[in-house]
């Protein structure tokens, strides 16, 4: 008789944890608090920048966006408006537009210092090349490129963030240049569900650690996600070794694992 022995691994979550990973949820009612973020600047092979100026996002979804453009053949035919602000920055930004543009119209398209998505580096405002490009809003129209960018977004775990139907609960205005970094499968399934990233990260609750997970298959890959509360200031939690998982806080009040376990011979870029 054979017994397949599972080995684990135990994996040890924080406060600090608790504030970042890609489906962090910044907001007005979740200000964003992880200390640092790794940035790359834009690739200008592949990006107009606005303004000249090298415009950052976060490491991580570098690849995953030069791989969406290269998959729509849309090289240079993008201009990159705005990736990463500090708090300094964003705070700026926001008090030119109350001069600028005034109070009603900053409190429907930007967020408030540390409200902002921008801070995470992990969101990314893009336009069409134009010849005056807005700064604010962006021409992104709904087709040509922009179209196919918008539809494959989620392939590479890119989200549109600001929906129209959905701005009762983002308190955003429709952005439909903002595109935010959710990862892999969470884009798919916020779209397959039609939520925001505010309903999502409440749907996932449901499915708790020791209940039953959300499953799903595809390319080959057997997804299984859940949420874990964070009860305690480290909350510890053992992983299968043979499966490899993603962890990410919410900002809020716990943690979204996904694994993974490849059933095929396909590889499949995580
Ligand atoms: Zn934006």
């Amino acid at each position: 008789m054979s017994m397949l022995i599972e080995e684990y691994i135990t994996l040890k979550l924080t406060e600090e944890d608790l504030h970042s990973g890609d489906l962090i949820l910044v907001n007005q009612d979740n200000e964003f608090k992880q200390m640092g973020v790794n940035l790359l600047p834009v690739d200008s092979l592949y990006f107009e920048i606005y303004g000249g100026q090298p415009i950052y996002i976060s490491q991580e979804i570098n690849k995953p966006l030069l791989k969406l453009i290269d998959a729509i053949n849309a090289k240079k035919k993008f201009v990159a408006v705005s990736g990463y602000r500090s708090e300094e920055e964003q705070k700026e930004i926001y008090n030119n537009s109350i001069l600028e543009n005034g109070i009603e119209f900053t409190q429907k398209y930007i967020a408030r210092p540390r409200e902002s998505e921008h801070q995470t580096g992990l969101a990314i405002d893009l336009g069409e090349v134009v010849e005056n490009v807005d700064f604010i809003c962006p021409s992104f129209p709904h087709d040509g490129i922009c179209k196919n960018f918008k539809d494959l977004a989620e392939e590479y775990g890119f989200i549109m963030r600001y929906k129209k139907d959905k701005e009762s609960i983002t308190k955003i205005s429709e952005e439909k240049w903002h595109f935010r970094y959710v990862g892999i499968p969470h884009a798919k399934l916020i779209n397959k569900y039609n939520y925001c990233l505010e309903e999502y990260i409440d749907f996932l609750r449901k499915f708790e650690y020791n209940t039953n997970h959300l499953k799903i298959e595809e390319d080959n890959l057997r997804i299984e996600i859940f949420y874990i509360e964070m009860k305690d200031k480290i909350i510890e939690i053992n992983l299968s070794k043979n499966k490899k998982y993603h962890v990410s806080g919410n900002n809020i009040d716990g943690f979204i694992i996904t694994l993974f376990e490849d059933m095929g011979m396909n590889s499949y870029a995580l």
